[in-house]
């Protein structure tokens, strides 16, 4: 390709928030004006917990006002204390949810493959302290499940997944979100489904939904019995309602996606210096996220000197995950985010740029990005 580049009027952002038709989201407000039912497990909230059982492929789940009350009420739920090993390599809201549960996190680095939490260095972190692994699906790419859980029934520890990228991905036709005991999904409005905030925990059995449920609504169990110390993580009628708008794009909104990725990949592909994500023939993903990494020594340009150069371009795109959690004021003294116990995760954080990625985006911004990130190599 010997595009020129353009720079496009507006600036166009790593993503823009999906929504549905306006006139839908109407129709749906005067049902919730009429019904006068805003919250506490309304009928839209039951609506969305059964379609969205149904579309993920999965036995249970819980709604809650957002991903980082699904993920608190989770370790809550699962009563969880002492150390809990992490990746590094996340959103910060995934250590900020053990800390906030008095849990110390125990980093551990990343597989250089897909950034997942390396099932391989897991063993040697174990303490008797330890409680529980909680790694994440990054990127929505699916972690090593299998080589995880058996660490953990070895060990006696608890498995939850912070599966907020992994929205609808399913590996060999199975959603990725039935591993664990529990996985915890996002819906804030950068991520692939969105009800502007919002979240959920998927769990498998019935018992456990029921507590769930307690936690997220003060553990109230009936009209004046509280059975657990709970909190308010619930989610309203109209975040439920939209959810079931939203849902019935989703399909279309992920095939956009996959042809725009597939694009990407294309005319990425054999520049020297910058390699980009590959999906398994046995995945279905959901292409959350376009990210790329940059070898600065082949690429003949540094990661910052590209994002900042497409930024000149109007492409504002995000460093995700830089810089780590472990780098955080908060966590970095702790003595598992030493830059030598984490050195993958140190050099990814280093080489990423998630390229803009959206349902509407059109693929004139794909190609041009393309032919910036190629024209600027060594240039
Ligand atoms: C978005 C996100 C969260 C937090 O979810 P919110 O709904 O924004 O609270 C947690 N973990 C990861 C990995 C995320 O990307």
């Amino acid at each position: 390709m010997s595009l020129t580049p353009f720079r496009p009027q507006a600036p166009i952002l790593v993503t823009r928030p999906f929504l549905p038709p306006l006139e839908e989201s109407t129709a749906m407000l005067a049902e919730i004006w009429e019904s006068r039912r805003l919250s506490n497990a309304g009928p839209l909230h039951q609506q969305l917990e059964s379609a969205l059982a149904e579309y993920l492929g999965v036995p249970y789940v819980c709604l809650f006002a957002n991903g980082t009350l699904a993920l608190l009420t989770a370790l809550q739920a699962l009563r969880l204390n002492g150390e809990v090993i992490t990746t590094p390599y996340s959103f910060v809201a995934t250590t900020h949810a053990l800390w906030w549960n008095n849990i110390k996190p125990v980093f551990v680095d990343i597989e250089p493959d897909y950034c997942q939490l390396d099932p391989e260095r897991i063993e040697s972190a174990i303490t008797p302290q330890t409680t529980a692994l909680l790694p994440v699906h990054v990127y929505g790419y699916p972690a090593p499940v299998a080589a995880y859980q058996t660490i953990a029934d070895h060990y006696g520890l608890a498995l939850i997944y912070d599966a907020a990228h992994a929205f609808g991905v399913r590996q060999q036709g199975i959603s990725v979100l039935t591993h664990g005991d529990l996985s915890i999904l996002s819906f804030h409005a950068t991520k692939v489904f969105n009800t502007f905030e919002g979240g959920a925990i998927i769990c498998h059995d019935q018992r456990t939904k029921t507590r769930i449920d307690f936690l997220k609504n003060f553990g109230f169990s009936g009209e004046i019995r509280v059975v657990a110390p709970g909190i308010n993580a619930k989610m309203n009628e109209f975040q439920a309602g939209l959810g079931l708008l939203q849902l019935k794009h989703l399909d279309a909104a992920l095939a956009a996606r996959r042809t725009l990725a597939a694009r990407y990949r294309e005319l990425l592909g054999d520049i020297p210096g910058i390699s980009c994500l590959h999906p398994a023939e046995d995945l279905d993903y959901n292409e959350a996220y376009f990210p790329i990494f940059v070898d600065a020594a082949r690429y003949g340009k540094s990661r910052d000197d590209l994002y900042d150069h497409l930024k000149s371009y109007n492409y504002f795109c995000r460093r995700y995950f830089y810089p780590l959690i472990a780098s955080f004021n908060s966590y970095r003294d702790l003595p598992s985010a030493s830059a030598e116990n984490l050195p993958i995760a140190f050099a990814k954080a280093e080489q990423v740029i998630c390229l803009p990625i959206y349902p509407d985006l059109e693929v004139e911004h794909v190609e041009n990005i393309a032919a910036i990130v190629r024209n600027f190599a060594r240039g």
